[in-house]
């Protein structure tokens, strides 16, 4: 995903017409070739549904004809594409959190405790009002940094700050879907306890929240670098 992001966004680097070719092809024709022995990789077993892997590189030599834009660029290419990430992931979380507040809302209003629907008490309802005026904040956030990358401006700070509100949103909402839930939420025939697992993902991938509060401490706010 991040290598395609990047191809969009670079006008100096021709792909030429998409084409459809066969998967062996692909990965032969990858700038680091994936079907070389040198670079290994390890299924790792983890809680969500991710196929996730462990990648090595040993001594790994890359062919020079295989360069993508200019040498020394490299780095500055890969920002760019992980902005483009961060968004993704933000409007991902956002997902998640409608998902909880509408599940949590419609359960409260369906089960009844002491003759009465659950969602008729404040204690249930304001948690999911909250996480509701928490979510729609957050995609605010993600709105104005999908913006900026569409014309093609600095969107940083935006797209950090997206990750970092959406992916509270959605932990927030997920916590509280699950207290509705009672001991339903950790039942797997109601998915909550499923998507809570999944949604927990985002404090950490793809950039952890503490690293993108200290983006903004050191880039937006001036302070000196911590690390
Ligand atoms: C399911 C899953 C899928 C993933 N998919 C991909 C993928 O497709 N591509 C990819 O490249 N990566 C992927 N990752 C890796 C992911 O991006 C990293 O795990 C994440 O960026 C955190 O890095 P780390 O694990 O090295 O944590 P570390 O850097 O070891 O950090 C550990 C903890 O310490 C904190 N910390 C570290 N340094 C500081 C500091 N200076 N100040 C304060 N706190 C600090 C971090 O916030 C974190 O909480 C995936 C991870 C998971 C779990």
């Amino acid at each position: 995903m991040a290598l395609f992001n990047l191809i969009r966004r670079n006008a100096d680097i021709t792909v030429g017409r998409v084409k459809i070719q066969k998967y062996s092809d692909f990965t032969r024709n990858l700038p680091v070739p994936a079907n070389i022995n040198l670079i290994s990789i390890k299924p790792l077993r983890a809680m969500l549904n991710h196929a996730t892997t462990e990648v090595f590189f040993d001594d790994l030599r890359v062919p020079a004809k295989n360069l993508i834009g200019e040498e020394g660029k490299g780095f500055r290419y890969l920002l760019d594409g992980l902005n483009a990430e961060r968004i993704l992931i933000s409007a991902e979380a956002i997902g998640d959190a409608r998902w909880f507040i509408e599940k949590a809302s419609a359960y409260a209003g369906e089960r009844r405790v002491f003759d009465r629907p659950i969602g008729q008490n404040q204690g249930i309802q304001f948690p999911i009002a909250r996480a509701y005026a928490a979510t729609e904040a957050a995609d605010l956030m993600v709105q104005k940094a999908i913006g900026l990358f569409d014309q093609g401006e600095a969107c940083g700070s935006e797209a950090n700050m997206a990750k970092l509100l959406s992916a509270d949103a959605s932990w927030a909402a997920a916590d509280m879907c699950l207290q509705t839930h009672g001991g339903f939420g950790f039942a797997e025939e109601y998915d909550v306890e499923r998507k809570f697992r999944e949604t927990r993902l985002y404090q950490v991938a793809p950039i952890s929240t503490n690293l993108i509060l200290s983006y903004i401490a050191e880039h937006v706010l001036g302070l000196p670098r911590s690390f």
